[in-house]
């Protein structure tokens, strides 16, 4: 007797968690009734699961010096068109007690990649800072890029609890076509970074930009069984967008358009919220660089971190990583309050004053205590 062998709808992959490669293709091309229903599911998961709270995260954009030349990014070593800066240590404390002020629970410090003693040595200064001024109230995620074992203990130690750092892609062939190949951009180095950021003992984020040139569904498939695989503990990832002082742009009626982009990220947040219901994952701002209402649509979908960016207004306009990067022109109490209307549409709770952990870490290093 011959079986006939289909493929699960949908729903029947929901329902049963099914997330094979193929199955996850399957979502990734699901559009119409199919698409709303996975984006509905996703986000009913994560009510059941993590609940209804947002937390916020103040950006702080430290610096756009970089060390490295990604090849799709505004702020590279290369590009000579951008007004290089550093914020002074007045401002990045201020920004952070502007962040406690408003009960945003935590900040992200992030910047360009710079790896020298010295940089290292005021992060450090920074972090105690902000820890001792805040009586510890204030959460610490740092976004810094590849630094050695030594530099990421040294900033654990000093009271940073989170990192994020970005795989970008896991198909390590495609980060080859992303970065340049000159011995400073492997694959190899940032994964065994990300993995000395679990070691060290940080909630560790990573990330993946959606929509590249050359990449495939395929692509995003394996992205997603990578955060699986890896049991990260928090997500940031958002649609790529060309930036016109890069060499890394997509040629017109090539590639996926913009609200293509837009939908697959969509996409990729619910597809991940169904495969480990209990992360963190950010509504990037990248989203809202393409739809204004992009990070509500993205916590409907799943996600459940916002980052208000709290950067001295000044300085926002250098530290475009893309075009059309939003609320360049504005000042981070402006930006609160058009955030506060726009989460209202989503039905959500804030989680003033929380830091808003993973629960995904914190019931891991409760499993392991309990084995002890
Ligand atoms: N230096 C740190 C690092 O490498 O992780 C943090 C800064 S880096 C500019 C932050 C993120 O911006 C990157 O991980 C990348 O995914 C994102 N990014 C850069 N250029 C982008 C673009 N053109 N479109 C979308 N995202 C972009």
């Amino acid at each position: 007797m011959h079986y006939l062998c289909r493929m699960l709808t949908v729903a029947e992959i929901i329902e049963q968690k099914l997330f094979s490669r193929e199955n996850l293709i399957t979502l990734l091309h699901a559009d119409g009734v199919d698409g709303l229903l996975m984006l509905k599911k996703a986000g009913e998961l994560k009510l059941q699961t993590i609940g209804n709270t947002v937390h916020f995260r103040g950006l702080i954009e430290l610096s756009n010096f970089c060390e490295k030349d990604c090849l799709y990014c505004g702020i590279r070593r290369s590009n000579n068109k951008i007004e290089r800066y550093n914020l002074t240590d007045e401002e990045v404390l201020e920004a952070a007690q502007f962040a406690s002020q408003e009960k945003y629970g935590s900040i992200v410090i992030q910047s360009g990649e710079v790896t020298n003693e010295a940089f290292v040595t005021r992060i450090e200064r920074l972090i105690t800072q902000i820890k001792s001024s805040n009586d510890n109230k204030l959460g610490i995620t740092l976004s810094l890029g590849e630094q050695t074992e030594a530099v990421y203990k040294r900033w654990f130690a000093a009271g940073a609890h989170r990192y994020l750092l970005r795989i970008e892609s896991s198909n390590p062939e495609l980060y080859r076509k992303l970065h340049p190949e000159d011995g400073h951009h492997l694959f190899e180095q940032r994964l065994d970074a990300l993995k000395l950021i679990r070691k060290t003992g940080y909630q560790t984020g990573s990330g993946v930009m959606i929509g590249t040139p050359m990449q495939t569904t395929e692509d995003l498939a394996n992205d997603l069984l990578f955060f699986k695989d890896f049991d990260i503990d928090m997500v940031g990832m958002g649609p790529f967008i060309e930036h016109d002082d890069t060499p890394f742009r997509i040629p017109a009626n090539e590639g996926l358009s913009l609200s293509d982009r837009f939908n697959l990220s969509l996409k990729m947040v619910a597809i991940l919220r169904l495969m480990m219901p209990d992360i963190n994952i950010a509504a990037t701002t990248a989203l809202q660089a393409i739809d204004p209402l992009g990070r509500e649509k993205a916590v409907k979908a799943g996600a459940n971190i916002i980052m208000p960016n709290i950067t001295p207004g000044r300085y926002r306009n250098h530290y475009r990583l893309y075009n059309n990067k939003p609320c360049t022109d504005e000042e981070p109490e402006q930006c609160q309050c058009c955030l506060d209307a726009r989460l209202s549409l989503a039905d959500c709770r804030i989680g003033y004053g929380e830091w808003g952990d993973s629960l995904h870490f914190i019931q891991k290093k409760e499993s392991s205590f309990e084995q002890m």
